[in-house]
C-alpha cells in the first residue's frame, strides 16, 4: 500500500492545490517549472549539502535520551537534534534550500513572511551570507511583540516591513507578502516559512526537510539495526513534522504521530476548507474566515496546516493528538532537568505527548522525538508563566 501518493502535482488526496489569481499563479508556475529544473540537479544538490554541512551543521546527532527513558520505564527515547542548528532550529533548512533556488533562478530580491519572527530571523540570516537583499513582513501587533527579534533580522541586514492592515497577525503578512510577489516575481523570491500555501511550497518544503529523516533513519538504522516503531513531531504549519516523517511514510510498521496545541487542533478538529490559496483541514468560523487560535508557542498558532498532513490524517497514515499547555509546560521542565536540554515551546509539544506515550510501551519499542528548535528564545515566558501558575 502507498500513502500520500501526489497523484496530481500539488495534490495530496483532495487536500492541496493552488486557488490564487491568475498573476499569481503565473508566478508560482514559474516557480514550479525552476523547483523542478534543480531539484534533483547533481551540482545544485552537491552545493545544498555543502552548506547543510559547513554552515547549519548538520548532521545533527540523533541523541539516546537515557535518564528520559528510565525515567518512564517504557520504550526508548531518542531525540533528533534540530535545536543543534544553526540559528536554533529546523527553520533554517528549508532557507538555505529555497535561497540556493533563487541564486540558481538568478533572483537578488527575497521577500518573507514571518510571525513570532523565527523564519524571519532564519531568512534574514541566509540573505545575509549570500548578500541577497532581504524584505520580512510581519504584523505591526507581532512587530510591537517581538521587538527582539525585529532588531535581530535589522541587525542581519533585513528591512521589517511593519503590516498594519486586519489584525496585524501572521496572516496580514502573508498577505502582504503575497502582493508583493505578484507584482514582482520577475527578479524577486518568495521564501515561505513552512509546508503550505498553494503548491509548489508544500512540496518544495517537504523536499528540503526532508533532510531531517533521511539522517535520522540511517542513524537508528546503525545505533539500533532497526526503523523506530513511532516518529513523534510537533505540528504548526506542519514543516518539521513532515520532515521528520518523510522517510518513514512508506514504512507502515512506523507510527507517525503529530501533536498540536489544543487551542489550535487544526488536525484533531478541522474540516475541509480553502485557506490561503490551497485546501486543507482547518479551523474556520461560519462565514469561512479563519477562526482565532491560541498557542503558548507562537510557531504552531496557526488555524491551517500543511496539505499533505491533512491527507495522512484522513487515509489513517499519520495519527494526530493534541496537548494542553500545562502539559507542555511540565514536558519543557522535565526534558530541561533529565537531558539538560532546554527545547522550543514548540518542541515541548511533541516531548508532552512522549511523557504520555512511552510508559504504555515496552521497553524493546523505539521512539525519536523531533526537537524542532532550542528554548532560549522561550525561557522568558516559562519564567512568567511559571510565577503565574504559583501566585
Ligand atoms: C516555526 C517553528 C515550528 C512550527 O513550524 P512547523 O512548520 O510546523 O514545523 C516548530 N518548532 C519550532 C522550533 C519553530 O521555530
Amino acid at each position: 500500500m502507498s500513502y500520500s501518493k501526489v497523484e496530481k502535482p500539488g495534490y495530496f488526496g483532495e487536500f492541496g492545490g493552488s486557488f490564487v489569481p491568475p498573476q499569481l499563479q503565473e508566478a508560482l508556475n514559474y516557480l514550479e517549472k525552476q523547483y523542478n529544473l534543480y531539484k534533483d540537479d547533481p551540482v545544485f544538490n552537491k552545493e545544498f549539502r555543502y552548506y547543510l554541512k559547513e554552515y547549519i551543521g548538520r548532521d545533527n546527532p540523533l541523541t539516546y535520551a537515557e535518564k528520559l527513558t528510565e525515567k518512564l520505564g517504557g520504550a526508548k527515547i531518542y531525540l533528533k537534534r534540530e535545536d543543534l542548528n544553526h540559528t536554533g532550529s529546523h527553520k533554517i533548512n528549508n532557507v538555505m534550500g529555497q535561497i540556493l533556488l533563487a541564486k540558481r533562478m538568478g533572483v537578488k530580491r527575497i521577500i518573507a513572511e514571518t510571525g513570532a519572527g523565527q523564519h524571519g530571523v532564519a531568512t534574514a540570516t541566509g540573505c545575509a551570507m549570500f548578500g541577497m537583499d532581504c524584505v520580512v513582513y510581519m504584523g505591526a501587533e507581532d512587530v510591537r511583540r517581538q521587538a527582539l527579534n525585529v532588531f535581530r533580522m535589522e541587525l542581519l541586514g533585513a528591512k521589517v516591513v511593519s503590516v498594519s492592515n486586519g489584525q496585524g497577525r501572521l496572516k496580514d503578512a502573508v498577505d502582504a507578502a503575497l502582493t508583493d510577489y505578484m507584482e514582482s516575481y520577475e527578479h524577486t523570491f518568495y521564501l515561505l516559512g513552512s509546508a503550505v500555501g498553494p503548491h509548489p511550497y508544500p512540496t518544495m518544503v517537504k523536499h528540503f526537510q526532508s533532510v531531517i529523516s533521511e539522517e535520522s533513519k540511517a542513524q537508528i538504522l546503525e545505533k539500533e539495526g532497526r526503523l523506530p516503531d513511532a516518529v513523534i513531531a510537533c505540528a504548526g504549519g506542519g514543516s518539521n513534522a513532515i520532515g521528520a516523517f518523510a522517510h518513514y511514510i512508506d514504512k507502515p510498521s512506523v507510527r507517525l504521530i503529530g501533536v498540536e496545541p489544543d487551542k489550535a487542533p487544526t488536525l484533531t478538529e478541522g474540516v475541509p476548507a480553502e485557506i490561503h490559496g490551497f485546501k486543507t483541514l482547518a479551523l474556520i468560523d461560519e462565514d469561512g474566515n479563519p477562526k482565532k487560535t491560541y498557542s503558548i508557542a507562537a510557531g504552531l498558532d496557526y488555524p491551517g496546516i500543511g496539505p499533505e498532513h491533512s491527507s495522512l490524517k484522513v487515509s489513517g497514515r499519520a495519527e494526530y493528538y493534541s496537548v494542553t499547555n500545562e502539559e507542555v509546560l511540565e514536558a519543557f521542565q522535565v526534558l530541561c532537568k533529565e537531558e539538560g536540554v532546554i527545547p522550543a515551546l514548540e518542541s515541548a509539544h511533541a516531548v508532552a505527548y512522549t511523557l504520555k506515550l512511552a510508559p504504555t510501551l515496552d521497553k524493546e519499542q523505539l521512539l525519536i522525538v523531533n526537537v524542532s528548535g532550542r528554548g532560549d528564545k522561550d525561557v522568558q515566558e516559562v519564567f512568567e508563566l511559571l510565577k503565574q501558575k504559583k501566585s
